[in-house]
């Protein structure tokens, strides 16, 4: 069972204390799609300008992403310049240049209308919303956003997150959005408007998934080389619903499960600027991160 992503395809512009980068293949769907493609079939919907090279291009095809989704049209890529201080924790963006996005309208190739997982990428929540309109009944819709958003079509952003089953946003969006400072209470408010679970991302402090009546807490795996945060939210997403639709267990366990490969992917690509690491990432890498997550979390219950 695949997966169907809208969100941005990018050239990024990115600094950390470690680098910098400039024109950097990006994006929330191209973070997204390739860490998926590790678990299932993917066909993305987005947009790139002109100047977008065929190397870009055959890398995502590498993956076996379907781009029958893929519009390329006159203008410029999206472009995103950002940069981290020391703590890597959030993005401080310093430009967003919307480009070919700003007339964008996404198509959803007729043979993926009947799509089981539909992932809405961090991108203008009114094109989420046309792209929800024109899938038929998926099985679980999740969804992303960012502070851009919230701040500026806060209206259309609770539209889309009213017709969502999991919504994963970062615990700094997460108080943007309710106005809430306590995440439990955050939490509640998301979870009223209609959404079924709330993954909150909180970078190197790992995730929280929040359901009507339970915690699930996660860490993010310690590492010792960290250059690019860029794109670990939305690579974590991408694990997380590769092996949801490729398990087809939508339990408690089976989300827990999810949430723990999509901290793998997301430990992963945070090793190197852009997707280099997941260009170079095997499947029994994975499987054996996942392994040590298992052994790094494990704690025994109390006697009797
Ligand atoms: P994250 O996983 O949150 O680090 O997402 C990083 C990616 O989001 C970058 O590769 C950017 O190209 C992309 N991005 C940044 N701002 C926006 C935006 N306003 N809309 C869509 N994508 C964005």
């Amino acid at each position: 069972m695949g997966i169907l992503v809208v969100g941005s395809v990018a050239f990024d512009s990115v600094e950390t204390p470690f680098g910098k980068m400039e024109g950097i293949l990006g994006g929330s769907a191209t973070y997204f799609s390739t860490s998926a493609s590790f678990f299932t079939d993917v066909s993305l919907v987005a947009v790139v300008g002109e100047d977008f090279p065929q190397e870009h291009v055959d890398f995502l095809r590498s993956r076996n992403i379907d781009l029958t989704g893929l519009a390329h049209e006159s203008g410029k890529t999206f472009h995103w310049k950002g940069k981290y201080g020391y703590d890597l924790n959030e993005a401080q963006t310093l430009e967003t240049h919307l480009n070919v996005f700003e007339n964008f309208k996404p198509v959803v190739p007729d043979q993926y209308r009947d799509a089981d997982y539909l992932f809405l990428a961090n991108i203008d929540p009114v094109l989420q919303m046309e792209v929800l309109g024109q899938v038929r009944n998926p099985r679980v819709i999740a969804c992303d956003t960012m502070n851009f958003w919230i701040s500026s079509k806060p209206e259309a952003l609770k539209k889309v997150i009213e017709r969502v089953d999991i919504l994963i946003i970062n615990e700094g969006e997460a108080r943007q959005f309710t106005g809430e400072a306590n995440l439990v209470k955050a939490a509640k408010k998301i979870l009223a408007l209609g959404a079924k679970t709330l993954i909150v991302k909180r970078g190197e402090y790992g995730v929280l998934m929040f359901t009507d009546s339970t915690v699930f807490a996660a860490p993010a795996y310690p590492l010792e080389e960290v250059y690019d945060p860029t794109g670990a939210g939305d690579t974590f997403a991408g694990g997380f619903m590769g092996y949801l639709a490729n398990s087809g267990d939508t339990s408690e366990e089976g989300i827990r499960q999810a949430i723990v490969f999509g901290s793998v992917m997301a430990s992963f690509n945070v090793e190197d600027f852009s997707l280099n690491r997941l260009k170079r990432l095997d499947y029994k890498e994975i499987e054996a991160r996942y392994r040590s997550f298992k052994k790094m979390t494990h704690f025994e219950g109390l006697a009797g």
